[in-house]
């Protein structure tokens, strides 16, 4: 395709096993959330195999919080697109050091694929999706190699195509634990200030969820948090929560 990287398929064994098997975690655990949700999977379901996949961005210090306090050697996986803000960076040394992280993963794109793709990095502005496919779905899918579940920090009230979101879920032959699926923006407030946690650098700016620079900017107060990210495009997602296996899945 071009010269992309094109990620294989999931066998179909693969993909109706991990289906199955999400099936019946939503029947054991299907009532469970937050810290009591990631401690059954950190302590038994999952445990060794599984890490946590943060953006580091406005209101991840409070997964980050609760796993830490489960087990800090949890593993962490961080893109680093090379578009960051560098208060995000800069966040991220601040949490690690305050909650004692001890094994979070930094990936980046390949240089390789940028050369090729993207020699001037605007890339973004022709090709979103495609920047998205390089930067971020690629280093993560390579990352998650050695994982049979995932968490991440997504939220139903995120609005879009979360708003369905579900605590547990298969995709790409995998688990993948949503804890806070639930949570309003309130209850993170909330844990916020019970937690003692900071804020991002951006939060007092208006940031509300927290991305690339070219491709984020405040969102209302009134509005979806995500309303910032990709702005006056349809774009709503940077394609590291659909199937991953080709950049045609953005
Ligand atoms: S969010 Fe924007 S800059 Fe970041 S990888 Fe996606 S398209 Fe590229």
């Amino acid at each position: 395709m071009n010269g992309f990287v094109e990620l294989q398929r999931p066998d179909d064994a693969k993909l109706s096993g991990a289906t199955a098997r999400a099936e019946v975690l939503r029947e054991r655990y299907g009532e469970l959330e937050g810290e009591a949700l990631l401690r059954v999977m950190l302590e038994w379901e999952y445990k060794g195999r599984i890490a946590l996949v943060s953006s580091f961005g406005a209101e991840a210090a409070v997964l980050l919080d609760m796993v830490a306090r489960i087990d800090p050697a949890t593993p962490v996986i961080f893109i680093d697109s090379g578009k960051l803000f560098h208060h995000t960076l800069t966040y991220r040394g601040i949490l690690v050091r305050r909650l004692g992280l001890s094994d979070v993963r930094t990936i980046e794109p390949i240089p390789f694929d940028l050369a090729g793709h993207d020699p001037d990095g605007a890339l973004w502005q022709r090709n979103p999706n495609l920047c998205c496919y390089l930067r971020k779905v690629l280093p993560l899918e390579r990352a998650l190699g050695g994982f049979d579940a995932w968490i991440t920090g997504r939220k139903r009230d995120h609005g879009g195509e979360r708003g369905g979101l579900q605590t547990i879920e298969a995709v790409d032959g995998r688990i993948r634990f949503n804890p806070l699926a639930h949570w309003s923006p309130e209850n993170i407030d909330d844990a916020f200030r019970e937690r003692g946690l900071p804020r991002h650098p951006l939060s007092d700016e208006g940031y509300r969820s927290i991305g690339c620079v070219p491709c984020t900017e405040p969102a209302e107060a009134d509005a979806a948090a995500r309303d910032g990210r990709w702005r006056g495009s349809a774009k709503s997602e940077c394609g590291i929560h659909h199937p991953r296996w080709s950049p045609t899945h953005p």
